[in-house]
């Protein structure tokens, strides 16, 4: 099998982490995506409070893939609670499926970051890390090429080139706020639940 783990705090899911699994599904004939909301991300530790629980991430991100089937949500992250670091995330499903192929999936300020994620090393020694573009300009693609290739030194880094959608859920929770249209961003079903629970109002 040939399986990725896609992490993410996914505060909310939108149209971005959709697009993601899917052109790297294809690129890398996945024959399974993980998506792994965060408990606590090491990176937003420091935030004042988390917009939204992990009962309510986990849920939007299994109406936002329902029409993927090669995509399972995983709760291991938010139940194990507290800060999720990806090195014990890989290290446990490459535990789970030692002879299987395993991949990390992520955009490109994760691949500029990677060198700094704790254990980066070991990750990239138990699986692949395969990354796409967040810019529509291409502007980035010289920097995350030069950073793939800096990392291929230590194990696979695959970057992919995608048409990219310029979204982040700061963007999303602001336009919330603003209560702006959010259709061209966020699955529907995943705006319908945003709306019916109230999420990120305040
Ligand atoms: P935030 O603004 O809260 O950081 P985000 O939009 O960056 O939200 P995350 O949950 O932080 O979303 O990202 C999870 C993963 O998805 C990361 O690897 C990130 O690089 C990637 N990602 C997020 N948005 C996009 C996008 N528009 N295109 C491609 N990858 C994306
Ligand atoms: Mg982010």
């Amino acid at each position: 099998m040939r399986r990725a783990i896609f992490g993410g705090s996914f505060d909310p899911v939108h149209k971005g982490h959709v697009s993601l699994a899917s052109e790297l599904q294809k690129a890398l004939r996945l024959d399974e995506v993980i998506v792994m909301p965060t408990g606590i991300s090491p990176f937003k530790k420091d935030m004042k409070r988390r917009p939204a629980g992990g009962a309510d991430r986990l849920e939007m991100c299994r109406l936002a893939f329902a029409d993927m089937p090669f995509v399972t949500v995983s709760n291991y992250e938010v139940s194990q609670g507290g800060v999720s670091y990806t090195v014990d995330t890989v290290r446990h499903f490459h535990g789970l499926y030692p002879d299987d192929e395993l991949f990390l999936l992520v955009g490109g300020d994760m691949l500029m970051s990677f060198d700094r994620w704790k254990n980066w090393q070991e990750i990239l020694s138990m699986c692949g890390l395969a990354a796409v573009s967040r810019q529509t300009d291409g502007a980035d693609t010289e920097n995350l090429e030069k950073k793939a290739a800096e990392l291929r030194k230590f194990g696979e880094v695959i970057f992919v080139k995608t048409e990219p959608l310029e979204i982040s859920s700061t963007e999303i929770r602001e336009k919330i706020i603003k209560n702006c249209d959010l259709s061209c961003y966020v699955p529907q079903n995943v705006v319908k639940y945003i709306l019916e629970n109230n999420l990120y109002r305040e």
